[in-house]
């Protein structure tokens, strides 16, 4: 049996991982090189923490505010493109409470499984992606942003999840160098963090390795459909004339790319691109001990062996490759406002010369296109109008954490097995 994915980031290559260990003869078709999606330059988190959706009650109201702030870590690029005005219109119409309550369980359960898998892949010590449990603080500066964040913990200590509440002095002694200036924090201790570069750079060898065939710079542009399936995928290699393959099963796992392909296969799959960017100091100065997210500016903050990466916004909107500064710019100068020990390092204390702080944005800055679900939860299952279609896409900004786990449950869902976490609050047929 032959299964075709489509899109070879962290969704599409998991998923060819657990096929290929079922069995599966599995070809792997990706339009670029495999290293410009969105997988390679994220945040790194495994966030079970992450449990409550994006499109979550007060998020409307605050973007709207935001859109107003060039320097605001989320827009909405404003536009008349139906895609975005209906995408729009189920956003709000998700993001109340009675939807967080119905996903958190389930969104929670693929997290902590999600998590459990990369822990398989590290333990079988053929992929080296340094995966270090520490947990992930979230520091907050206002009492706002404080009662908050403490009735998130207690919804995640409800949820099963380890929590501990610090203080800001409880917060200093854990990080001793940057010495956050912070009224406390909440400390999520199931939380992981790895390096997605490594992680996306073996990923590809290991499943070469085991007879995956993966098809670089070959973009799907088209599908034969009979008798209610997909009978051919038809994709344009770079220079040669284009192909048809005839798979038994077709995964569509193409990110933020996916409506566009899903369209071509007669479906309709509701989802908007949610640009993000991110900068690696290779040097920084001081040394943060653990990977932390800054609430009120929504800013993040990983640390490997060296390494510091600095990642943040949401910019809804179609794909392009424009960097907006002033927002990269937000991003940069919330980091020693929250941690003073990083305001000497020349990163931050270029900010203060806007030539310099150019040139210096452009060297280092990475985006990526996080797919944006209309409700914040991925699609996970069974495409509506072709029988031997699996949808896996949609994860927004927990396509990292829950990677490993879609890539299993979508095998499990292939073989026609129960699935090892519920999936009916994931089901693409929802819309
Ligand atoms: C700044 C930032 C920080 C983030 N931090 C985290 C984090 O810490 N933890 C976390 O869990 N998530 C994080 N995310 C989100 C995460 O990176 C994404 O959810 C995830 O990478 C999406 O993976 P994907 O495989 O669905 O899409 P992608 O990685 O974008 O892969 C899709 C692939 O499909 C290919 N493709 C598209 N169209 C076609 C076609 N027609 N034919 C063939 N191939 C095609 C594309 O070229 C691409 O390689 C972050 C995102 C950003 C932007």
């Amino acid at each position: 049996m032959h299964a075709l994915i489509i899109g070879g980031g962290i969704i599409g290559l998991s998923t060819a991982y657990y096929l290929r260990e079922d069995g599966w003869e599995v070809t792997v078709l990706e339009k670029g090189d495999l290293t410009d999606n969105c997988s390679f330059g994220n945040m790194g988190y495994l966030s079970p923490s992450h449990f409550v959706p994006l499109a979550a009650p007060g998020i409307v109201e605050q973007g709207i505010w935001w859109m107003f702030d060039q320097k605001s870590p989320f827009y909405v690029r404003p536009s008349l493109r139906w895609e975005l005005v209906d995408w729009g219109l189920k956003f709000v119409r998700a993001s109340t409470q009675r939807h967080v309550d119905r996903s958190a369980r389930p969104l929670t359960e693929l997290l902590l499984f999600s998590k459990k898998m990369f822990q398989s892949w590290a333990a079988e010590g053929q992929l080296q992606f340094d995966l270090q449990e520490q947990g992930c603080l979230m520091y907050y500066q206002s009492a706002k942003k404080e009662k908050e964040e403490l009735e998130n913990a207690r919804q995640a200590e409800a949820l099963g999840l380890r929590v501990e509440v610090l203080d800001g002095e409880q917060v200093r002694a854990l990080e001793p160098e940057v010495l956050p200036e912070v009224r406390g924090g909440v400390w999520f201790k199931d939380d992981a963090h790895l390096y997605p570069n490594a992680l996306m750079q073996q990923l590809p060898t290991l499943l070469e390795q085991r007879g995956v065939r993966i098809l670089r710079h070959s973009e799907v542009t088209g599908f034969e459909r009979s008798n209610g399936k997909i009978s051919a995928v038809q994709y344009q290699p770079e220079g040669a004339e284009p192909v048809a393959i005839r798979p038994d099963l077709v995964v569509l796992a193409a990110g933020s790319w996916s409506p566009a392909v899903a369209r071509l296969a007669g479906e309709y799959l509701p989802l908007m691109p949610g640009k993000g960017y991110s900068m690696t100091l290779e040097h920084p100065q001081k040394k943060l001990r653990y990977p932390c997210i800054l609430l009120e500016a929504k800013v993040a903050l990983t640390p490997w062996q060296g390494r510091l990466r600095i990642g943040s916004t949401m910019e809804i909107g179609p794909i392009n490759d424009r960097i907006l500064l002033p927002r990269v710019q937000g991003i940069l100068e919330a980091v020693p406002k929250f941690l003073p020990g990083y305001r000497s390092d020349p990163v931050f204390t270029a900010l203060a010369d806007p030539q310099q702080l150019k040139q210096q944005l452009r060297e280092k800055v990475w985006f990526g296109f996080r797919p944006v679900s209309a409700d914040g939860m991925p699609y996970i299952g069974f495409a509506r109008n072709n029988q031997n279609l699996l949808i896996a896409t949609g994860h927004a900004m927990l396509g990292l954490s829950l990677g490993a786990g879609t890539g299993k449950v979508v095998a499990e869902l292939a073989a026609g097995r129960p699935t090892s976490v519920p999936l009916e609050a994931f089901d693409p047929r929802r819309y």
